[in-house]
């Protein structure tokens, strides 16, 4: 499975061109940062790829099929979107949340099967949330929301997940959490897409980083490469 983002391009309705030509892609088990300051227009590209709002030039391919023209739950079986963490409102259990990866756009009122039990078990093992599970996800600190939303991902069982900035909000020790679990699901073949606007996040996690900047310019390098280098 091939995760294509071609020549892609966003303005705003309001002409502001965000970023233009950003090119490329992505199979299971590879990291790809997007590295940028604030106000480059990372959340503006995740949200192209995670089919949020369209672009107004080039298109992003799952294999041959443009993600435009996929249902959206065709496509929430193979991408997950995995938001910033924000003030919870939630009156679920974290048990709960996690199920929601199971009815991606649906009601969350589908009867679960033994499947989707079995994914949601899965999830919270992998995330290793299995005992915050009865917990209300208005009760849990925001180490473990950003946890608890990445299983909600795990159990929608993709190919691909994003993640919006997944370290905002978080202390330090959460961040190195969360960095290594990022990696983990790589080696376990998920591929990941991962914003943030900080590099030596960049160093941490490895594989191919795309520079975002102000102007709108998009540069692609590869960690190891430059750390090989003198
Ligand atoms: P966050 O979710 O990280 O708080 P936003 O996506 O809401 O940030 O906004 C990011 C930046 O975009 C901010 O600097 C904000 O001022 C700017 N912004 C948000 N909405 C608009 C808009 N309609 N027009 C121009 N700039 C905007
Ligand atoms: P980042 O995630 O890198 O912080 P964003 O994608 O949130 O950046 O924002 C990128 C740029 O888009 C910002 O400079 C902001 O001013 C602009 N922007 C965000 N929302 C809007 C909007 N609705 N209309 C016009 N400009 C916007």
């Amino acid at each position: 499975m091939n995760l294509r983002i071609a020549k892609l391009g966003f303005a705003y309705p309001n002409g502001k061109q965000i970023f233009t030509e950003v090119d490329f892609s992505l199979k299971k088990g590879e990291i790809f940062t997007i590295l940028g300051p604030n106000g480059a227009g990372k959340s503006t590209l995740l949200n192209c790829i995670g089919n949020l709002s369209e672009p107004t030039q080039g298109g992003i391919f799952l294999e041959k099929d443009n993600i435009k023209d996929l249902t959206l739950c065709q496509f929430a079986k193979r991408v997950a979107y995995v938001p910033q963490i924000h003030q919870p409102t939630y009156a679920f259990t974290v048990e709960e949340f996690v199920a929601m990866g199971r009815t991606p756009y649906l009601s969350a009122f589908k009867k679960l099967g033994h499947q989707d039990q079995r994914m949601i078990e899965e999830a919270m093992e992998l995330v290793r949330i299995t005992h915050l599970r009865s917990k209300a996800y208005t009760q849990i600190s925001g180490g473990e929301r950003q946890l608890v939303t990445i299983a909600r991902a795990i159990a929608q069982e993709p190919d691909f997940i994003l993640l919006d900035e997944p370290t905002a909000h978080l202390d330090f020790g959460n961040q190195i959490k969360t960095m290594k679990l990022v990696k983990k699901l790589s080696d376990r073949g998920y591929g990941i897409i991962m914003t943030t606007h900080n590099p030596d996040q960049v160093f941490f996690i490895g594989g191919r980083v795309g520079v975002l900047n102000r102007s709108g310019v998009f540069e692609i390098g590869v960690v190891d490469q430059y750390l090989s280098e003198d």
